[in-house]
């Protein structure tokens, strides 16, 4: 990719501070199963990025059935734990205390450390077993086991009525799906609210599954910047500054090329030509 990319482009979650881009790990050690098939690759990509200067991981113990969190053990061994800033989530089957409290402990064994931002993957109808499993997670804060609590496609509504409930800690993120194809979060007040709140949003999705890395009018905006489409997509969320994105990529190459999304923003110019690209 020639230039070593820039990776002071920083964000913050909670007191932390992390790269803008990070790394997604669905597909990584298997979709709803566990795939074990390409371990040594997956393990690989994400220890490049890792030696790169990025920080941020996201899993869940519902990728590859908890074989991605396995992964992301094996490829932060060796590296500073401290720099490093792991998010996984519970799943929604765990949502009450006792279970909460179970699938959290069964992430850090398979990750072999503790978890820095734990996120309710997916909301539910009954809100009391949102509000329970918030009020676990405190308690999994106390105990040293997670640093920070966040959830995960909550639109507005429910991310404020979740922000009531807490008692001792805060929300300090919501990850949701956001994309220059997809920018809900825009037109229904969400990033205004969470950027006013302080709270990140962690953008999934970005890059359309890789639809947006062959937008050609992306690719034209990004000639100015010697810039891919790709990187351009990416730019377009970072832009703002309460968002991080985690796209995934399975080689090192799409990995290189993501993160030089970062160190650089696209001029506000552009960045309204990028909205009409899609
Ligand atoms: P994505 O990041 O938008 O797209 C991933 C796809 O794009 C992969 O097929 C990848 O191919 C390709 N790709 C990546 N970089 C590329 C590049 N530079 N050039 C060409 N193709 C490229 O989609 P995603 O995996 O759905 O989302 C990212 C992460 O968000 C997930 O891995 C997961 O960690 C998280 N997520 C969270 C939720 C949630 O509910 N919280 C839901 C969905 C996803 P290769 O594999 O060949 O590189």
């Amino acid at each position: 990719m020639g230039d070593v990319p820039i990776f002071d482009d920083l964000k913050r979650i909670g007191h932390d501070r992390v790269t803008t881009i990070g790394m997604g790990t669905w597909g990584i050690g298997g979709y709803e199963s566990p795939d074990y098939s390409r371990d040594g690759e997956g393990i690989k990509v994400l220890r490049h990025g890792l030696e790169l200067g990025v920080n941020l991981i996201d899993t869940a113990e519902f990728y590859g059935a908890g074989h991605s969190e396995e992964l992301v053990g094996e490829a932060i061994k060796g590296f500073e734990r401290e720099y490093i800033f792991i998010i996984s989530k519970v799943w929604p089957t765990h949502f009450d205390s006792e279970s909460a409290k179970k699938a959290a402990r069964g992430s850090i064994k398979r990750l072999g450390t503790y978890i820095d931002l734990y996120l309710l993957h997916w909301p539910v109808d009954d809100f009391r077993r949102i509000e329970e499993t918030l009020h676990a997670l405190e308690e999994l804060v106390d105990e040293g086991l997670i640093r920070y609590i966040g959830v995960s496609n909550f639109d507005l509504e429910l991310l404020r009525k979740s922000q009531e409930v807490m008692r001792k800690y805060e929300i300090v993120a919501n990850e949701v799906k956001y994309s220059l194809r997809d920018r809900w979060p825009e037109t229904t007040g969400l990033l205004d609210y969470m950027k006013r709140e302080k709270i990140a949003l962690i953008a999934y999705t970005p890059l359309e599954k890789g639809a947006l890395t062959r937008n050609k009018c992306l690719a034209e905006i990004g000639k100015r910047y010697e810039k891919s489409s790709a990187q351009v997509a990416l730019n377009y969320l970072i832009w703002e500054e309460n968002v991080v994105a985690i796209p995934k990529a399975g080689s090192k190459v799409h990995l290189e090329e993501n993160f030089g999304a970062m160190g650089w923003r696209l001029s506000r110019e552009d960045r309204e030509k990028a909205r009409r690209c899609v």
